[in-house]
């Protein structure tokens, strides 16, 4: 087959699919081993046929999930926005890495152009930044950071014969936060996750007491990791005490607002869920979450530190392959990365930048949170279901009300799985306090009030629907 027609029946597949991806069932469940069985891995590979390219196509699509349909209110992402998709199908079919000017040039500008922007946005001075690969990376290098500025000697000699180094965050931070103290050599003893106030904040003065116990003990509090949205809660932080504290300590305040820095969009939403970041030492933010941009796609902002970004992530300057501009310039932006080849993730950023701007950008995020009131008002005003915890921002953690007796937990899991199953809805799950919640998340422009609606009379009539198979007896009807 030439090429060409490749391309049109690939295109005419990518727009059947664009069709279906928001309607029928969000997905064909099969069990693993089922649909294993049904995929034949295992027959002969290197027949270099079309139709078979094609044919491994159809059954992918069969069974994938479909992240745009309004039934995924299960992760901070949903279907991504098209300027994106288009900025991911070129930056396909172009295939280069971001790591030079030389094999990437539009892109190298593109990218810096989007740091500034979100600099400046952000009110970082004289700051620097990268776009890495999510914002679990983006903890690690800022941790990354934090440690090297507080003792530039590591890069060279390791964490050898040093005073302890300890990081704080919310006990409810992101896992990234102990991945990245396993691989800086840390050990994930030095991370000390701090217990939560009535608002899933960090407690501060417990935060307090615990930086005096390690200084005693001869330890370094070098890094405090401030959650803006925690995953499940959704709980913001305050920053203002953690700063009176970092003029103490002299620790290294990052934010991260992988989930809830979306806000910094809209002033309004900005000074009331994160003001003051613009003191903070550096601030995460996903893109490909509440915002719509195709995964992946994240920035990782420094405030103040022009140089320490590259001080602390280069290798390979004099080598083979960066070049430097005039001034000793950064021309080459893979000099300040942890990788060598880097997707081009600047692409499909910008085209969703042009498309939506800034404005476009805050109204989503304004009316998203205006949908989850709408939610959290639903749950209140129902018999039938109950909030777990009173939401924060953007996060709903509900379930389904047990009968007196019956274990919340597990009913709610099988609702959850349930309607997963049937292809119906996905709602994710996590604990608040040690109690199992559905947590409904809403970053699909696809959910809308009437789709709210159906979403929670579906969670009620499966959990009618479990507890009359178990012969309980049911709570009193509702909503
Ligand atoms: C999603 C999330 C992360 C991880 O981000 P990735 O981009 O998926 O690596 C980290 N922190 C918080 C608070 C998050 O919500």
């Amino acid at each position: 087959m030439e090429q060409e027609k490749i391309f049109a029946r690939l295109l005419r597949i990518v727009n059947r699919y664009s069709h279906e991806r928001e309607t029928g069932d969000f997905v064909t469940y099969l069990d693993p081993d089922v649909l294993r069985q049904k995929l034949h891995f295992d027959d002969n590979a290197g027949n270099q046929d079309w139709e078979e390219i094609f044919s491994w196509v159809e059954q992918y699509l069969a069974h994938a999930v479909k992240t745009s349909h309004p039934g995924f209110v299960n992760r901070m992402w949903a279907g991504a926005n098209l300027p994106s998709i288009i900025g991911e199908i070129i930056t396909a079919i172009t295939n280069t890495s971001a790591c030079t000017y030389e094999t990437a040039p539009v892109s190298t500008l593109m990218e810096k152009y989007m740091l500034r922007a979100m600099l400046d946005l952000t009110g970082f001075q004289n700051g620097s930044g990268q776009m890495t690969t999510g914002s679990s990376n983006a903890n690690m290098i800022a941790m990354l950071a934090a440690r090297n500025r507080t003792a530039p000697a590591i890069k060279q000699r390791g964490l050898f014969q040093r005073p302890e180094l300890f990081a704080f965050v919310n006990k409810d931070a992101h896992y990234s936060m102990d991945r990245a103290a396993n691989i800086l050599g840390l050990g994930t003893d030095h991370l000390i996750k701090i217990p939560l106030d009535d608002h899933g904040r960090m407690h501060v003065p417990t935060l307090e007491k615990s930086m005096q116990e390690v200084t005693a003990a001869g330890g370094v509090p070098f890094f405090v990791g401030a959650t803006a949205g925690t995953t499940v809660r959704g709980s913001f932080d305050l920053l203002e005490p953690l700063l009176a504290l970092r003029r103490r300590y002299g620790f290294w305040l990052h934010v991260d607002g992988a989930w809830g820095g979306a806000v910094i969009f809209s002033e309004q939403l900005r000074s009331q869920f994160l003001p003051d970041l613009e003191q903070a030492d550096s601030f995460t933010l996903d893109f490909h979450k509440m915002l719509g941009t195709a995964l992946m796609c994240n920035v990782l902002l420094f405030n103040n530190e022009p140089s320490l970004f590259r001080d602390v992530c280069s290798a390979g300057d004099e080598s083979y392959i960066f070049r430097e501009g005039p001034n000793h310039e950064i021309r080459d932006l893979g000099t300040l990365s942890l990788q060598c080849g880097r997707r081009v993730d600047s692409l499909k950023w910008f085209l969703d930048w042009r498309f939506y701007g800034q404005a476009g950008l805050a109204q989503r995020v304004e009316h998203y949170l205006e949908l989850c009131r709408y939610a959290e008002e639903w749950v209140q005003q129902s018999d039938a279901l109950e909030m777990v915890v009173p939401r924060e921002s953007f996060n709903i953690c509900f379930r389904f009300r047990a009968a007196q007796g019956t274990p919340p937990g597990p009913l709610n899991c099988a609702v959850r799985d349930r309607m997963h199953r049937s292809g119906v809805t996905l709602v994710g799950t996590g604990y608040v306090n040690g109690e199992m919640t559905l947590r409904l998340l809403i970053t699909n422009l696809n959910v809308g009030k009437t789709e709210l609606d159906s979403f929670f009379r579906t969670v009620i009539a499966t959990g009618y629907e479990i507890l009359a198979e178990n012969c309980s007896v049911p709570p009193a009807q509702g909503r």
